[in-house]
């Protein structure tokens, strides 16, 4: 028997999202019902929507960033209980089997991983995502969230299911510690965390932001230096002084003159996914022989690594709690960068 929800639904691109009822299925073995408490909206729920990454598949309920509570769980399900707080991000299926799902790196699964929402599962079913009442999902794409959290801090914890590994696992992949000099292009919902995990794992960082509006922001959440970069005399003073750039943008940005700020064997990880191409000329890659790079999220077990780490560390996003009805207006305001730094939904306001 499946159990219908409430869930904010998209008709189209176009149409505001509306109030339904939505089926979720019924347990298989090895499921985990959750009663979802609270929803993000990430700047990829937006792309989705509006179609900017191609045809979506309607109706569609987004959200990739979920945290709740254990309602039930199939009898195979060992790793979690009722009553369990938890969280889901970005996929809940994988082969499990494949050389990537096997190094816990599921999101590269082989046979192609079953993001949260608005793609067929193994089962033939479209996925629908956490702007709802409710989810099932297979417990290996099930994080704990961890007890040094409480409650008064689960809609900060959201946003980390997402936003939080999308930018932990490239400042871990480049070695990000004391003495790293990291930048972080954008501070949006995913930089605005980039900014608090890379100094909490001690580098000394920046934030690349276009203008000074979220300066004091930017430092209170631990960058020691902040710069805007409309003014283009920037791009002079910073020649040459970072490691690592992180660019969080999800539009089309100068990568070439972004890239001229990183020093000897400095790297540009490009986690923003925006529907134009980042253009970069052969010589911002030779001088100081410079990389680029780009991860999609994270698998499960740095997935539950990150969370674990942002609560020894006291990380959480700093978010706006929104009600169902304001969703289509804070689609606008996050693509006009907006938001102060995550818009999160409380659930409770999706009943009818
Ligand atoms: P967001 O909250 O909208 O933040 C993006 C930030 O980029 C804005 O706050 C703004 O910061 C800056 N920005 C926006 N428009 C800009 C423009 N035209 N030129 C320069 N800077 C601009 O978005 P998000 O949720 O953090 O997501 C960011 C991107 O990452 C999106 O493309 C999203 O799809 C992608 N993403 C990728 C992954 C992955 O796995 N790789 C995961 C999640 C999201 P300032 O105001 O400070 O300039
Ligand atoms: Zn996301």
């Amino acid at each position: 028997m499946t159990v219908s929800v409430p869930a904010l639904s998209a008709a189209s691109a176009d149409a505001s999202f509306e109030k339904v009822q939505l089926e979720r299925r019924d347990l298989r073995p090895d499921d985990v019902r959750i009663d979802i408490r609270w929803a993000g909206i990430c700047h990829s729920d937006i792309h989705t929507k509006r179609e900017e990454w191609g045809p979506a598949s309607f109706p569609l309920t987004p959200g990739h960033e979920i945290l709740g509570t254990v309602l039930e769980v199939g009898p195979e399900v060992t790793t979690h209980a009722v009553g369990d707080v938890v969280g889901v991000g970005c996929f809940v299926d994988s082969c499990l089997d494949c050389a990537a799902c096997k190094d816990g790196e599921e999101q590269y699964c082989e046979k192609g991983g079953v993001g949260t929402y608005g793609v067929q599962g193994y089962d033939g079913e479209i996925t629908q995502g956490g702007y709802s009442g409710q989810v099932v999902v297979r417990d290996h794409f099930v994080v704990k969230v961890p007890d040094a959290f409480d409650e008064s801090q689960y809609a900060g914890v959201t946003p980390l299911l997402c936003a939080g590994i999308t930018t932990y696992h490239p400042l871990k992949e480049h070695g990000v510690g004391p003495g790293t000099r990291v930048g972080v292009i954008g501070l949006g919902g995913l930089g605005h965390v980039g900014v608090k995990i890379a100094a909490a794992m001690g580098a000394e960082v920046s934030v690349l932001s276009r203008t000074d509006a979220k300066k004091e922001d930017g430092l209170s959440f631990g960058a020691q230096h902040y710069y805007a970069t409309e003014d283009e005399s920037v791009f002079d003073e910073l020649a040459g002084s970072f490691d690592v750039l992180l660019n969080t943008v999800g539009s089309g940005i100068p990568l070439d003159s972004f890239m001229g700020l990183l020093a000897r064997g400095g790297v540009m990880h490009n986690v923003g996914a925006p529907e134009e191409n980042l253009e970069v000329s052969a010589f911002s890659l030779l001088a100081n022989r410079r990389q680029i790079a780009g991860s999609m999220i994270g698998g499960l077990p740095e997935t539950q690594e990150m969370i674990d780490f942002c609560a020894e560390h006291g990380v959480t996003a700093t978010v706006e709690v929104i009600s169902a009805d304001q969703v289509d207006d804070y689609y606008d305001k996050v693509v006009s960068g907006d938001v102060r730094y995550r818009a999160v939904i409380d659930t409770a306001t999706l009943e009818a």
